[in-house]
């Protein structure tokens, strides 16, 4: 039987500060969130392998280091409203939720909404909304966003993401080919003026639906 709270500490220890993130209010967030509760009850006893994971309709709940990586560079403040696309199991909305005041989600295939939204309610996280859609548009309803995070990776930078990112806000995505992508940052830094910056290279799903 695995001890699933040792496991997620040493997966924090291991995985995320020995390689150099080391802010403590995401490795708080990491050590809080119970990512064997979002993976499916066959992988439960790897929830905290260092790897990406299948879940239901061929996607990926992401690496643990990768979530953490993208929670730290969009700079997540208890106040801030974020904007995920890709809630896929919804592990990296609850983490986000622990660091930000909302958080808007949104998936595309319904069923996998669906049961984060379930998972996230049980868990109670209150402040997350998950929505069922094409988020290759963002949330014109919700914005301006202080952060938004894609989970899935585009050639191109949505063009609805920078504009509904507040200045100030912080984009945080895969970008390019699917085999070739880098995560990339992006700072609106005034209404007209984004300065972008490359990260890691990273494997993502590809973003389907609109310029993805
Ligand atoms: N954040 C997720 C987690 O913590 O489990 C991982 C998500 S998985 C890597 C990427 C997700 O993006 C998939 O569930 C996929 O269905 C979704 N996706 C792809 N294109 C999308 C789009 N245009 N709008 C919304 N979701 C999309």
């Amino acid at each position: 039987m695995v001890d699933y709270r040792a496991a997620r500490l040493n997966m924090v220890e291991y995985q995320i500060a020995r390689r150099g993130l080391t802010e403590p209010a995401v490795l708080e967030a990491m050590a809080a969130v119970p990512r064997e509760k979002f993976v499916p009850t066959a992988l439960r006893d790897r929830a905290y392998d260092d790897t990406a994971l299948p879940i239901a309709h061929d996607q990926t709940i992401s690496q643990p280091y990768i979530v953490a990586l993208m929670a730290w560079a969009a700079e997540l403040e208890r106040g801030n409203k974020v904007l995920e696309i890709g809630t896929g199991s919804g592990y990296a909305a609850a983490v986000m939720a622990r660091l930000a005041g909302r958080v808007v989600t949104i998936e595309r295939i319904a069923s996998l909404a669906d049961s984060a939204r379930a998972r996230l309610n049980k868990l109670g996280h209150a402040n997350v909304q998950v929505i069922a859609g094409d988020g290759s548009a963002g949330c014109e309803a919700e914005a301006p966003f202080d952060a938004i995070l894609s989970a899935a990776g585009s050639r191109t930078v949505p063009s609805a993401w920078k504009e509904q990112l507040a200045i100030g806000g912080r984009l945080i995505m895969p970008l390019g080919p699917f085999g070739d992508q880098q995560l990339v940052k992006i700072v609106r830094n005034g209404e007209n003026d984004y300065a972008r910056k490359t990260l890691v290279a990273v494997r993502f799903v590809p973003l389907l639906g609109g310029t993805g």
